[in-house]
């Protein structure tokens, strides 16, 4: 906990002096920089979705305390809050959560990609990609978790890592980055998935390239989850997300991408304090390069917002003293508080006001329609 008050007090001066200079909402390397407002143009080309796992408001507020810049938060002009329960639960869990993103279905804690009745349903990339969209997936988890599994894979249990995996070189994604290698190389059934993805046009990557290729993309650097930032993944979530972006935006008709700060949740759930805020400045930096992308591209809807809230998570004053934040945790597993939504963009503005967690999956279809 000193190490937090120290961190804190060694950043609030700066803080607050930075408050004070900048009316508008964005510094890039110490530029102000504000992101132009297209978001009353209705109709992007392009859609990324990124999700703060477990990224409540106080996980969003710490960010921006802890960062010695202003926050890629603060260049959002359109905000709102979700309601996140599943079906039969009033907490979600990453499975129900991403499944309601990516199809529209409310549905039961550790489905994949499956309806309450544990149907399939179709997911926004399983939809785009008929229709001649390149997709994305860059995560900080494994690929096959329950948030990036949601978007590609149906089945009925987030645990089944193997069945899930199996989805993987028959979907329909065109770029993949995140962990989990074991569950396509090193398998109970013995199968080869990193051949099928080759067969099935893959390029495998087990390190970043620092240019891309023309094939499809299958980066994967770690067994399982990546490591967390403070054991040296270093640049990973940035880096893939702009080679992703760089790959995607060759496609003519559009793309969807979806980037995960998978691990802001794990913080949570470990009640670590210095763990979160890495991973929430991680991702902070990830949404600078998207809207530092779309700020120059004008046809891409950002939107950013959270499965879930993670770990009771909250910022209250150190005893009597109102100028020390006490980062405390509530929980160790999640908590039933709204979440917030950035969008910035055409179509943006579809994203303010409080609405369920699956109305982000039918806002995104109906900007998309043809
Ligand atoms: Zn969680």
């Amino acid at each position: 906990m000193l190490k937090i008050v120290a961190m804190f007090f060694r950043f609030i001066p700066l803080y607050f002096v930075l408050l004070s200079l900048v009316s508008s909402s964005c510094v890039t390397s110490g530029k102000i920089n504000k992101v132009t407002d297209t978001s009353e143009i209705s109709k992007p080309k392009n859609i990324v979705l990124l999700i703060g796992d477990g990224m409540g408001l106080s996980q969003v507020s710490a960010g921006l305390y802890f960062r010695d810049s202003p926050s890629n938060f603060e260049r959002f002009n359109t905000i709102g809050l979700i309601k996140t329960s599943a079906d039969g639960f009033v907490i979600t869990d990453s499975a129900a959560g991403a499944t309601a993103f990516s199809t529209g279905e409310k549905t039961y804690n550790g489905a994949i990609g499956m309806t309450s009745e544990k149907q399939p349903a179709k997911t926004i990339i399983e939809s785009l990609s008929e229709r001649g969209f390149a997709t994305g997936i860059v995560v900080t988890s494994s690929v096959v978790h329950a948030t990036p599994a949601s978007f590609y894979a149906h089945v009925d249990h987030r645990y089944k890592y193997e069945e899930i995996a199996e989805f993987l070189p028959t979907s329909d994604l065109d770029f993949i980055a995140g962990g989990g290698l074991k569950f396509l190389n090193n398998r109970e059934d013995k199968k080869d998935l990193l051949q099928e993805l080759r067969l099935n046009e893959f390029e495998v990557l087990e390190t970043i390239p620092s240019t891309i290729g023309t094939n499809k993309q299958a980066v994967l650097l770690a067994e399982d989850g990546m490591p967390k930032i403070s054991e040296g993944r270093g640049d990973f979530l940035p880096k893939a997300t702009q080679l992703a972006l760089e790959y995607l935006s060759e496609s003519d008709k559009g793309f969807f991408l979806m980037v995960e700060g998978s691990q802001i949740d794990w913080g949570g759930h470990a009640n670590e304090v210095d763990y979160l805020i890495e991973e929430q400045l991680d991702f902070d930096k990830t949404i600078g390069v998207v809207l530092d992308f779309a700020q120059k591209n004008g046809e891409t809807l950002v939107i950013v917002t959270a499965d879930h809230e993670t770990g009771g998570f909250t910022l209250s004053m150190n005893g009597s003293d109102y100028n020390t934040l006490k980062p405390s945790f509530s929980t160790g597993g999640h908590s039933g508080t709204m979440v917030p939504v950035f969008a910035e963009g055409p179509g943006a503005s579809e994203f303010g006001g409080i609405y369920d967690n699956t109305a982000i999956y039918f806002k995104m279809m109906k900007l998309l329609r043809e």
